[in-house]
């Protein structure tokens, strides 16, 4: 509280501006002023900074000039783009008083905070991808992590080790991780995404178990199975807490909760992540990648559903298993048509997140009217098998559709305060007040006709204007024929204005009912929001639904355009993959109409777990291992996948080494991270895993690196027993097999003419012969007469080799290690102390004899 300004030497207004700011001390605040929203002192410096908007001062207040910036009403929704982009998190504050109502400033109030992790507006959020908010509790070896997207109504909680982590913070990409303040985890702040620190109580187990059963509606997480997760808990009282905070409400729509277990999943480390360009290229572009090559999805929330399939395996298939029968359906019966019915289809789940948040708009509503509409067609052309497994959330209740019909105009204002949202006919109150403003002149007309024939004045006329209002007009002739009721108004020159009490009836009417008309439709759409919010469980499972169909029909589709198979799974330990191609180099080749791909068998088992891959530079080593890998990935998401056939056993996780083209350039800390990657996949890796281990030890003298080569190679073949496949260009490994019964020797092709090479990227039996360098140099341009040099060296070391190779086994057993040496007099006399029976004194004399000793 020492922090606290002192309000009473400030204006009025700048008091008001403080006091609300101290809720929000690291939030930009935004202090709606009339048509502008303003910010003051560092918060405006900040915004001129990233917003580059003008920063003035203005007047003074506590003796010292304001310094303000603003942005216009309007334009708030493209400068909060901005700033959340920039990682930016914005409080509102909205005047909610009556303006002039009380003395001081009007009241105003922070009705919303919008962070990076809880945006829900649909422009700021990327169509194809969630904002992923996660609080991550615990620190040293434990965490618990807490998860949602605003937009989702799904609540996720999973525990993890320190050293999982990295790999949960990769596969979630949170655009907001909330930490504790006064404990922040480590793993976290290491990664590069945006962190918000949050007090440390609201991170408490107890306090979160409470939330979630409120949140759910029930007594105990029992049925979750997540009842016994404190550190999930308290990272789910954090996430709450804030995202409830930031919306100014509870979180009416977020009705699920899921336990993620990190057994579960096929794990994706985020270096496989990265070499596997998943999501994203190594150069950080969301295209071509493995995603980009996949998403033909129809829709933003199908998208959404595939990359998540995409970077959350289960190692269990039966999830798998559905998807290859869904995808078998859609190509049987036709997966077009469905697409077709998918076009038209709104983003439900967004949609439904607004309407529980109370932020929905009446072009969203008509989207969600749009959507229920082609339901019948869309269930039409779904194959009966799929249909029926989700007849529930494809048949929602038909009041919903009935409201949005009867409620909703055909085309609707942007926003329910321009009026024009609700339909004629669905509330007679609005009807009459629109029919007054429509039909005025008709009525002043009637009335005209009606007053000339009661009072016979034949140039009686009844009138309009801002100032005086309605009135009915006599010229000062006829006054005397005026009637009773007749009161006047005002007197002109040669004309008296009268009123009469069913005309000054109709001017109230009149006047408000512009206004009124807009206060009654706000009234009705915060009605229809109500309504619809009984029906959000409906809504978010049809969301669910046709996100799924979509990733479905769209994995239908590229299976059919590209020739994927099905792939089979599989009890025993089996990779087994014929005429398999890596998806992305292969449209890449395509695309360029370059030389065809050329596929490639991969046939692991349980007695051939390491391939050793010779052959030259740019033979296709890195493209092959990369695309058995993709192929697993594929298949375990349900996927079909780029071969002719595929057969593939238990995995349980995905591992990779792989340099990346500008290690070279700083090889002294590259070799460090090869070989911090290196001892992360001996530690993790199972017989269970898949490894692909492209060219290490690259980063280092050859002798050492060879030396690591080898027992890196030897380590994953007789103790980890994981399926390897193993690059490298030192020919040196290609005796590996001779001694390892589970090792084989596979090189890619390249065929020599005359004195030049073309790659062939076929992979076949056997080491690489070991000159493809020199003619890969020769092809390159290199002079002649060096690369005859180069060749007349090769030949001299390969015979000095040969010589050498009866004398150097390279994967010798390592010699028993030294006998320790005698333990020193001192050390055995400090063994032989026991503390606990030492008397002081004892103890005293014992710490003598030992400091002789020394
Ligand atoms: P290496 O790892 O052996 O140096 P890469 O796998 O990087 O070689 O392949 C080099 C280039 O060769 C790739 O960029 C691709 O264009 C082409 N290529 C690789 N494999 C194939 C293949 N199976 N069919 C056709 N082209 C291929």
């Amino acid at each position: 509280a020492d922090t606290a300004p002192d309000l009473a030497p400030h204006t009025p207004m700048m008091a008001q501006y403080l006091g609300l700011k101290a809720d929000f001390p690291d939030t930009l605040l935004l202090y709606r002023m009339g048509d502008f929203y303003e910010v003051f002192y560092d918060d405006a410096r900040k915004c001129h900074a990233l917003l580059d908007i003008t920063i003035t001062t203005r007047g003074q207040s506590a003796g010292q000039p304001v310094v303000m910036a603003g942005v216009p009403v309007h334009a708030l929704e493209s400068y909060l783009a901005k700033l959340i982009k920039l990682g930016e998190a914005v409080a509102i504050a909205e005047q909610v008083g009556e303006v002039g109502a009380g003395k001081g400033p009007v009241e105003r109030k922070v009705v919303r905070v919008v962070t990076p992790g809880t945006i829900t507006d649909t422009e700021l959020l990327a169509d194809k991808q969630d904002a992923v908010l996660l609080a991550v509790s615990g620190h040293g070896r434990r965490h618990g992590l807490a998860w949602l997207s605003l937009t989702q109504g799904e609540i996720v909680l999973a525990e993890c080790s320190d050293t999982e982590l990295p790999a949960w913070l990769a596969r979630l990409s949170p655009a907001e991780v909330l930490v504790n303040r006064e404990a922040q985890p480590a793993g976290v702040m290491k990664a590069r995404f945006p962190v918000t620190n949050r007090p440390s109580w609201q991170f408490d187990a107890g306090l979160g178990q409470r939330k979630l059963c409120e949140q759910l509606g029930v007594a105990g997480l029992q049925g979750y199975n997540a009842h016994e997760l404190a550190l999930g808990h308290a990272a789910a009282s954090a996430l709450l807490a804030f995202a409830e905070h930031t919306q100014g409400r509870a979180l009416a729509h977020v009705r699920s909760l899921r336990v993620q277990r990190s057994g579960e999943l096929l794990d994706l480390p985020p270096a496989t992540q990265r070499n596997l360009e998943l999501v994203q290229t190594l150069r950080g572009e969301s295209s071509p990648t493995l995603f980009s090559l996949l998403d033909s999805c129809k829709s933003g929330m199908g998208s959404r559903m595939l990359r998540q399939w995409l970077l959350h395996p289960k190692r269990d298939r039966g999830e798998a298993i559905a998807r290859h029968n869904a995808i078998a359906a859609l190509q049987a019966e036709g997966y077009e048509p469905l697409r077709d019915a998918l076009k038209s289809v709104s983003d439900v789940e967004r949609i439904s997140a607004r309407i529980a948040l109370r932020q929905v708009r009446p072009r969203e509503l008509t989207g969600l009217r749009a959507t229920l509409q082609v339901l019948p067609q869309l269930r039409a052309v779904t194959p009966a098998a799929l249909r029926d497994a989700h007849a529930a959330a494809l048949n929602p209740p038909t009041d919903i559709l009935d409201l949005l019909e009867r409620a909703i105009a055909l085309e609707p204002a942007l926003l329910p305060r321009d009026g024009g949202v609700i339909a004629d006919g669905f509330d007679a109150d609005l009807d009459e007040l629109r029919g007054i403003q429509n039909n005025c002149d008709a009525f002043l007309l009637d009335l005209e006709t009606r007053e000339r024939a009661r009072t016979g004045i034949a140039n009686l006329r009844v009138q309009f204007n801002r100032v005086h209002g309605f009135y009915i007009e006599v010229t000062q002739g006829q006054v005397d024929k005026v009637p009773m009721d007749y009161q006047r108004r005002q007197t002109l020159k040669n004309a008296e204005r009268y009123i009469t009490p069913e005309l000054k009836a109709f001017e109230d009417k009149a006047l408000s009912a512009n206004e009124r008309a807009l206060a009654r439709e706000k009234l009705l759409y915060e009605q229809v929001i109500d309504a619809l919010i009984t029906r959000l469980e409906p809504l978010t499972a049809l969301g669910r639904t046709l996100a799924g169909l979509d990733a479905l029909a769209a994995l239908a589709e590229r299976a059919a355009t590209l020739n994927w198979c099905r792939p089979e799974f599989v009890a025993q330990p089996c990779l087994d993959i014929e005429a398999g191609r890596h998806p992305v180099v292969q449209a890449r080749l395509a695309e360029t109409g370059g030389a065809e791909f050329m596929p490639n068998d991969c046939r692991l088992d349980a007695r051939t777990r390491l391939l050793v891959i010779t052959g030259p530079n740019m033979g296709g080593k890195s493209t092959f291992m990369r695309q058995v890998a993709l192929i697993a990935l594929l298949a375990a998401i349900g996927s079909y996948v780029p071969a002719t056939s595929c057969r593939l056993g238990p995995m349980d996780a995905i591992h990779t080494r792989i340099g990346a083209a500008d290690d070279l350039a700083n090889a002294q800390s590259t070799f460090m991270l090869e070989m911090t990657e290196g001892a992360a996949i001996l530690h993790s890796a199972t017989d269970q895993s898949l490894v692909l281990m492209d060219e290490i030890g690259r980063g280092t003298s050859t002798f050492d690196g060879l030396a690591l080569a080898s027992a890196i190679a030897t380590h994953l073949h007789d103790r980890t027993r994981a399926f390897t496949l193993f690059a490298t260009h030192y020919f040196e490994l290609t005796e590996f097999p001779a001694k390892h019964s589970m090792a084989q020797n596979w090189h890619v092709s390249a065929v020599e003419s005359g004195e030049d090479i073309v790659f062939l990227h076929e992979l076949q039996a056997g080491p690489a012969s070991r000159s493809y360098g020199v003619q890969v140099a020769k092809l390159a341009g290199m002079p002649a007469s060096l690369v005859r040099q180069a060749r007349a060296t090769l030949e001299a070391l390969e015979a000095r080799q040969n010589a050498a190779d009866d004398q150097f086994d390279l994967f010798a057993a390592p010699p028993a290690p030294p006998p320790l040496p005698e333990p020193s007099a001192l050390v055995q006399a400090l063994d032989a102390v026991d503390p606990d029976a030492l008397s002081p004194r004892e103890a005293l004399e014992a710490l003598y004899r030992l400091k002789k000793l020394a």
